[in-house]
C-alpha cells in the first residue's frame, strides 16, 4: 500500500445524533483535517450546494462511475445510493492532511476491509428520547415520518461494535474536546512517527 501520513476516519452516527456539527466544529478548530465530498443520487435539501455537502447526481451518472471504479466504497443507504471517490481521499492523505468519511455503517466496513488502518468513530445521542427530539425538530413531519427515522437510526445504532471509539454526544463541548483528542492522539502513531521522522530514528539508533 502506498504511503500516506494523514489519518483516514470513518465517522458514523444515526441520524439526529449531532455529527454534523461535531465535524464541522472540529474542521474549524484544527486545519489539519478535511471531510470527503461524496456523490449522492438523493436529492439536495435546503441549503445544500453541489460541491459542498455532496456531488448530487442521477442514478445513471453514479452506475457509470462504479463500471468505471470511481469509488473507494458506495452503498445502498435506505432508498438512494452514496459513494465516496477514491480521488476525493487519496490526494489529501498524501499531503499528510486527515480525512473523515461521514459515511453509514456499510460504507464503513467496506474502507475498513480496503484500509485496515482507518481509524472508526461512532457517535451516539445522549438517550432515545433525545434523539427523537432532534428529529422532530426538522419540521412538522407525520409521527409515521418520525418513527421511520428513529428506525433506521435504531438500525445504524446497532453497529456501533464495528467502530475503535465511541463518543457520546450528552454535552457538545466535551464530545468535541474527545474527538478532537482522538485526532490528535492519532497523529501520534508508531507507524506515522517513521514515516514523518524517518531521518531523526535513524538517527537516534545510529549510535
Ligand atoms: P443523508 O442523506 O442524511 O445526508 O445521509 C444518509 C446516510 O448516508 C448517512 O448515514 C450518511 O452517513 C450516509 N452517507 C453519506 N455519504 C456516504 C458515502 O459516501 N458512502 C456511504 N456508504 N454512506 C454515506
Amino acid at each position: 500500500m502506498e504511503q500516506h501520513t494523514g489519518n483516514l476516519f470513518i465517522l458514523s452516527a444515526p441520524s439526529g445524533a449531532g455529527k454534523s456539527s461535531l465535524y464541522k466544529a472540529l474542521l474549524k478548530a484544527d486545519d489539519k483535517v478535511r471531510i470527503s465530498v461524496s456523490h449522492t443520487t438523493r436529492a439536495p435539501r435546503t441549503g445544500e450546494e453541489h460541491g459542498r455537502e455532496y456531488y448530487f447526481t442521477s442514478v445513471e451518472e453514479f452506475n457509470a462511475m462504479i463500471d468505471q471504479d470511481v469509488f473507494f466504497e458506495h452503498a445502498q443507504v435506505f432508498d438512494n445510493f452514496y459513494g465516496t471517490s477514491k480521488h476525493a481521499i487519496f490526494d489529501m492523505l498524501k499531503q499528510g492532511l486527515d480525512v473523515i468519511l461521514e459515511i453509514d455503517w456499510q460504507g464503513a466496513r467496506q474502507v475498513r476491509n480496503l484500509y485496515p488502518n482507518a481509524i472508526g468513530l461512532f457517535i451516539l445521542p445522549p438517550s432515545l428520547n433525545a434523539l427523537e427530539e432532534r428529529l422532530k425538530g426538522r419540521g412538522t413531519d407525520s409521527e409515521e415520518v418520525i418513527s421511520r427515522r428513529m428506525s433506521k437510526a435504531v438500525n445504524e445504532m446497532s453497529h456501533y461494535q464495528e467502530y475503535d471509539f465511541v463518543i457520546v454526544n450528552d454535552d457538545f463541548d466535551s464530545a468535541l474536546a474527545t474527538m478532537q483528542a482522538i485526532f490528535v492522539a492519532m497523529r501520534a502513531k508508531t507507524r506515522l512517527i517513521e514515516q514523518k521522522n524517518g531521518n531523526l530514528i535513524n538517527d537516534l539508533l545510529s549510535l
